[in-house]
């Protein structure tokens, strides 16, 4: 990395700002019901966190984990459940949280997955969306921001086995 340049794409700040807006849009969404949040791990972790306190209708939160052979930058189709939800979805509003929707594979598997525990309604969030990169028919219901084809890095984004605690978003020129 030493060669490689950090350019800051979006502040902790913005990051701040943008986790309110979205947060208020899904309560308001969401009126009178219950959600239940899905955050896919590992990447979505931290977007997940911000999102779901600015969140004020009743949320119950789960985990599922995903892995896809491929290397490293390019999500392949191959994706797998590693680790499934726990909670009972039947009949639920289901809120799909992840980091970042590059070809869609990923979240298209992980809502053909979902659909099949029958709940009422499924949605998706992502804090980053690429859909210059979409391989397959899908837009995230709530997008934070949309941005060019640029490998992210910080906010949750890994860049090999790091970066996933930086505060904010940005990418190696
Ligand atoms: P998709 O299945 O939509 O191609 O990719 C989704 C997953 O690939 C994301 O959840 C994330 O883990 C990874 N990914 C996609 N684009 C980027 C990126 O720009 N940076 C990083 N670090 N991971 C990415
Ligand atoms: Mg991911």
């Amino acid at each position: 990395m030493a060669n490689k340049e950090k350019r800051i794409l979006f502040s902790s700040e913005e990051i701040d700002k943008r986790n309110i807006e979205l947060g208020e849009e899904i309560s308001k969404d969401y009126e009178g019901k219950k959600l239940v949040a899905i955050s896919l791990l590992r990447g979505s972790f931290i977007f997940a966190s911000d999102l779901v306190r600015n969140i004020s209708i009743p949320v119950e939160i789960d985990f599922l984990t995903t892995s896809s052979y491929g290397d490293q930058e390019e999500t392949s189709g191959n994706v797998e459940i590693v680790t499934d939800i726990r909670s009972d979805i039947e009949g639920r509003d289901v809120l799909i949280i992840d980091d970042i929707m590059d070809s869609g594979y990923t979240m298209q598997y992980v809502i053909e997955h979902l659909k099949k525990k029958n709940p009422s309604s499924i949605k998706t969030a992502v804090m980053l969306d690429k859909p210059s990169r979409r391989k397959v028919d899908l837009k995230p219901d709530y997008i934070g921001f949309s941005i060019p084809d640029v490998f992210i890095v910080g906010y949750g984004l890994n860049y090999g086995d790091y970066y996933r605690n930086i505060p904010y978003i940005f990418t190696f020129d």
